[in-house]
This record gives C-alpha cells, structure tokens and sequence, in this order.
C-alpha cells in the first residue's frame, strides 16, 4: 500500500510502497478515508525533540489524525466489526494501567503516539493498524463524515481536552487564545460553543479572521511594535481586568508568557503547544505574579480515548461544525509540500488528506 514515510528530517517525505498492515490480536486495521495534516507532523518531519530524546525516527510513517473503516478485526477485539465507521485518536492506551482505568488515556504509562513511534507507523497511508482498538477507538455518528472527523484529531481533541477537561471554561468566562493555527482556532470555536466570550490573538490576518467566523468576540493583532508586553495588556483590557483561561496554542517562549501574563487573578493557563528548538522544551516564566496572583497552569496532551463519546456529543449537542476549519483537501501524495509550507506559516485552519 501507498504510504509518506519520514526518510530524512527536512527532506521531503517519501511517498512509498509500504507493506500492508496485519491486526494485532487485540487491535485492527483501519482503511483511511481522511487523515489532518498538522503542525505535529511538521514537528516529527523537522526532528524537533532532540533535547528531550524524542525526535521521530527515520522511516516513520507519520500522520495521526485518521477516521475511516474497520478493515480487519484481530481475534481478541469484541466491540468492532469490519465495516464500522470510527475515528483513531492519536494518543493510544494500553486499556490496563493507572491512567488509562481511570480514564486517563492520553497519560498512559505504555501508551503509543499514533504516527511518532515505529510500533505504530502512521496513517499518512491507506490504511493503519490501531493496537488495544476496544479501548482506543471511537464510534464516529452518521452525521460526522470522516473529512469532519480527521479535522476533530488532535487539534480540536487537544483544544477540547485543554479548555473543558482541564480548565472548565464554561458561561460567562473570558477566554484568550494564542496562536490561532489549528489547535486555536479549534480552541476558539470550543470555548465560543461553551458560552465564553473569546480573544483571538495572531500576528497574521487570515487565521484572525478566521478566528472571528469561528466565533472569537475580539482579536488581537501581536504583529505590532508594542512587544510582548503590550499584547498581554490588549488583552487584559479586552476582558475586563484578564482571562478567567488563556490558552498557548503555539508554544513559543512569547506565546507562553504572553498567555500568562493574559490571565485575571486565580485564573488558568493551558499549555498545548510543544516548543520549538529556539526553547528547547523550557520557557521561563514570571513565578512570582503567578504565585501572588494565584495562577493555574496546566498541560494539554490529546484526549483521553474514554473522552472522546463526550466530544462527539459535544459537537452534535452544540451543533458546532468542525469542518469549518477544514481549508483545504489534498492528495496523499501533496503532505510532503503540505508540510514544507508550515515552515513560513503559510498554512491557514486544517488541511486534510483525502485521496489515498
Ligand atoms: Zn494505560
Ligand atoms: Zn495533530
């Protein structure tokens, strides 16, 4: 089968014949009809996480944001059955541990990440093998097509698992999001659909305006002279006094620091982005108004796969529409050129693989 494989970091992908996966006996293989291409692939493709051993080896099919078919079933599996529509989060548990009985999935202590690890090459492919399946995946409903549903993982899972799982946003919040690519905009749209009123910040204009269509009440241009400190002061102002939750959807030393110092006191930071080299996985940050002011801060990985029931009845209940991030469908054989084009940000909502 077709597949993107990781052959050298910087290089463009290589669009391969890959052997055909086999189910493991308590997994099965799933037929791709549509997989996100996201800043997490970029990452993976740039060999980004030296620092912390975590560079995506070479030969690695990347691509962790598939819904389709079940397409074999092992012989363990008892909740799935060939043909059934579902949708693969990218952070896999193994069912048995801790974290994962206690609905905790996405922190499981022998867990997979879908796309970054050799045990569980991508779905940059035709089709995928998806271990422990009667934990980890998620019945998709008739309404969701798989193109809406590729563009649930891991953005919106992430952005869902950040704002409502870990920080509660709920009516009558002030929410700031910064970095409004992907997981922002999914950010925006989540908090908007919970009743918060929302503050977009970017420093380009299409992902802003995209941010208001997607329902953020006020938008913040950081492109400007004024610096960090000025950005987080727009805000400040903008929420009457700071965010109730500030979100860093990029992960950048300023994006962080400036999500922080959006917050009003006793509120919560959710971190989402990963770094970049230029931080290298620390970020210093100003201790002593977040002790004072009694700050929150918290991490977002994925989403637990015991969660996902209560997204998909997010997304029906709140008749919010996830596609509407979808910018652009491509061909398997466009995510190397995809990806090349994160580099300079010229990328804009979530594109989506839909020709295999
Ligand atoms: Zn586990
Ligand atoms: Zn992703």
């Amino acid at each position: 089968m077709k597949a993107a494989v990781l052959r050298e970091y910087d290089a463009p992908l290589a669009i391969e014949d890959v052997p055909e996966p086999t189910p493991p006996e308590h997994g099965v293989v799933v037929d791709v009809e549509a997989c996100g291409v996201c800043r997490s692939d970029w990452h993976a493709w740039k060999g980004h996480g030296e620092w912390a051993d975590d560079a995506v080896e070479r030969g690695q099919v990347l691509g962790h944001e598939p819904a389709g078919r079940v397409a074999a079933v092992g012989e363990r599996v008892t909740e799935w059955a060939v043909g059934d529509r579902v949708a693969v989060p990218f952070s896999l548990g193994d069912g048995t541990c801790e974290h994962c009985v206690t609905g905790h999935g996405n922190r499981c202590s022998d867990g997979y990440a879908l796309g970054f690890e050799a045990a569980v090459p991508g779905a940059f492919a035709e089709r995928v093998a998806v271990p422990h399946a009667d934990y980890n995946l998620a019945a998709l409903p008739d309404a969701l097509s798989a193109r809406d549903a590729a563009a649930l993982g891991c953005r919106y899972a992430t952005a869902f698992n950040g704002l409502v799982e870990r920080a509660s946003v709920g009516p009558g919040d002030r929410v700031a999001v910064h970095g409004c690519g992907g997981v922002g905009l999914s950010a925006v749209q989540i908090a908007a659909a919970r009743g918060a009123t929302v503050v977009a910040v970017d420093v380009h204009e299409e992902p802003l305006a995209l941010a208001a269509d997607l329902g953020a009440a006020e938008l913040v241009d950081a492109s400007g002279d004024g610096g960090p400190a000025s950005t987080a002061a727009a805000v400040r102002e903008l929420t009457d006094g700071g965010a109730h939750v500030s979100v860093d959807a990029l992960g950048r030393a300023e994006t962080c620091r400036n999500s922080v110092r959006s917050l009003r006191r006793g509120g919560t930071h959710v971190q989402i982005g990963l770094t970049t080299d230029a931080e290298a996985g620390e970020v210093a940050l100003p201790t002593d108004a977040m002790t004072r002011n009694e700050l929150d801060w918290v991490g977002a990985r994925g989403l637990s796969p015991t969660d996902y029931p209560a997204l998909l009845r997010f997304v029906a209940g709140a008749a919010v529409d996830p596609g509407a991030l979808v910018t652009r469908e491509v061909s398997l054989e466009a995510v190397p050129a995809r990806l090349a084009a994160m580099d300079d940000y010229e990328t804009a909502g979530v594109e989506v693989v839909t020709e295999f």
